[in-house]
């Protein structure tokens, strides 16, 4: 294991100058980071999505390719020496330009990888020289050159092994010689087309760059003081986690804490590097500490929200104590490469929700294609509009009296798809989009605060 450690800022951590040079001072505080891993800056992935999804209306584009030109000028305008920045960012942004028109004629998610791949690539440049500027031996270096992985466009798939050899022949090095910047999110295929890790995946590059050179530490900075019990914006008496083990994160990081990637644990728990989390605006604050062993494992952890689930319900008289029914629902979800998430069952009824989607967002949709194929066996319903609700926390399914606690909480609520007992870290349900929130604060009111 090396000393590196390795520093993740998200996209409000370098949204502009200021933000930029609170993360230099952090960097600067410790001798150990070696290596800035970096998002692009706030609201860019969020423009280059639209262009990326086909913007026809040329003065709409146009509106928007000046939004992103703003951005990263008012940051270039306060650097000393900006020529060379700018130089790039520029010609980065004549590539937005016309990969948007592409877009706008043909959109694909190979395209749409190639697209949105620039605010890493913009913003990279510009905290460079802004480090170089305060006497920091940085060097910029492209991701791309060392993150492979499948070509799934919008969700690609990491090759460890390839990664942590290219991570060993070209980072390492680099990294005894210079504080290293380089991007979030992004990677490439084995042809050397640009892929990305699906949206908020900055975290998750982090955790697999600090993997490959053998960190011996991953600092996540984001806007908020560490992980809270509860997203803070629903919950403003929502309260900070001093210390937390892996696998209560990682159950809030797939029941959609946005704090995290979902995958962001898995590099970092297989390599034990310890994992910290706190904000870039107030570093004295402090934050999270992610550990394999904690002092305390409360019964009640956190309380998460994902919203956009996409929910199938099959129905089939047919059902009734038959058997291979599953089965051969499995079979063609599989044939369709539709994920699922959760499942529930009755005697002749099937409900389960669909994985999140790429980058490119919005719900998941079941593929026409394998909705008429299940509609040869049962009939078929597909829900939107719904939040997954979960319920963090230790031992639970070895607890008495506290489902009475959680239900009664919401005795006026319609809870569906109830997922309770399968594991001991969570309970949760969909409810209605519409509801969700209020759902959360009541439950964070009752459990978690006094
Ligand atoms: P970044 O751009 O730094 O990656 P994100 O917006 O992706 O930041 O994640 C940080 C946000 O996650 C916070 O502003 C907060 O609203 C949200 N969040 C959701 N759940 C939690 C939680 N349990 N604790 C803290 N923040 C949370
Ligand atoms: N910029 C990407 C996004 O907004 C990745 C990230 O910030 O983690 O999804
Ligand atoms: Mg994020």
């Amino acid at each position: 294991m090396s000393n590196f450690n390795v520093a993740k800022f998200g996209g409000t951590s370098v949204a502009n100058f200021e933000a930029m040079s609170r993360c230099a001072a952090i960097i600067e505080s410790n001798p150990n980071t070696k290596l800035v891993v970096s998002s692009a800056c706030s609201g860019v992935t969020n423009l280059l999505v639209e262009l990326a999804n086909g913007v026809q209306d040329q003065a709409r584009r146009s509106q928007i390719l000046q939004q992103l030109a703003d951005i990263h000028d008012s940051i270039l305008n306060q650097l000393k020496e900006p020529s060379e920045a700018a130089n790039q960012v520029y010609g980065i942004l004549d590539t937005v330009t016309s990969l948007a028109e592409a877009a706008s004629i043909q959109a694909s998610t190979k395209l749409t990888d190639h697209l949105v791949a620039c605010g890493e690539l913009m913003s990279t440049h510009i905290l460079t020289q802004l480090m170089k500027e305060r006497g920091i031996n940085a060097t910029r270096f492209d991701i791309r050159d060392v993150l492979k992985t499948d070509s799934t466009f919008g969700k690609g798939e990491p090759e460890l092994e390839t990664i942590a050899g290219l991570a060993q022949q070209s980072l390492v090095p680099l990294c005894n010689e210079f504080v290293v910047v380089t991007q979030g999110f992004i990677g490439s295929d084995e042809e050397g087309n640009t892929t990305t890790l699906g949206r908020g995946g900055s975290d998750y590059s982090a955790a697999l760059i600090a993997e490959a050179v053998q960190a011996s530490g991953l600092e996540i900075w984001t806007d908020v003081p560490g992980i809270y019990t509860t997203d803070p914006r629903i919950a403003p008496k929502a309260s900070p986690i001093p210390e937390i083990s892996f696998s209560e994160a990682s159950e809030m990081a797939n029941f959609g804490a946005k704090i995290l990637h979902p995958s962001t644990l898995v590099p970092a728990l297989r390599h034990d590097i310890p994992v910290f989390v706190g904000s870039s605006k107030e570093p004295e604050k402090g934050g999270t500490w992610i550990r394999h062993k904690v002092g305390s494992s409360p019964l009640f952890r956190a309380l998460a929200l994902r919203c956009n689930q996409t929910m199938v319900t099959l129905r089939s008289a047919k059902m009734f104590h038959a058997y291979g029914f599953l089965a051969k629902v499995f079979e063609i979800l599989a044939k369709h490469k539709v994920s699922v998430d959760l499942i529930t069952t009755s005697e002749i009824s099937v409900s389960l929700t669909l994985d999140q989607t790429d980058t490119a967002g919005g719900a998941p949709q079941l593929p026409e294609a394998a909705r008429l194929e299940l509609e040869e066996l049962c009939t078929v319903e597909v829900e939107h509009n719904l939040c997954l609700v979960a319920l963090i926390g230790n031992n639970m399914s070895e607890s008495k009296g506290y489902a009475k606690q959680v239900f009664g909480t919401l005795e006026d609520f319609n809870l569906r798809m109830i997922c309770y007992g399968a594991s001991p870290h969570n309970l949760c349900f969909l409810v209605h989009e519409s509801v969700s929130k209020l759902a959360i604060q009541k439950l964070h009111k009752e459990l978690f605060e006094e």
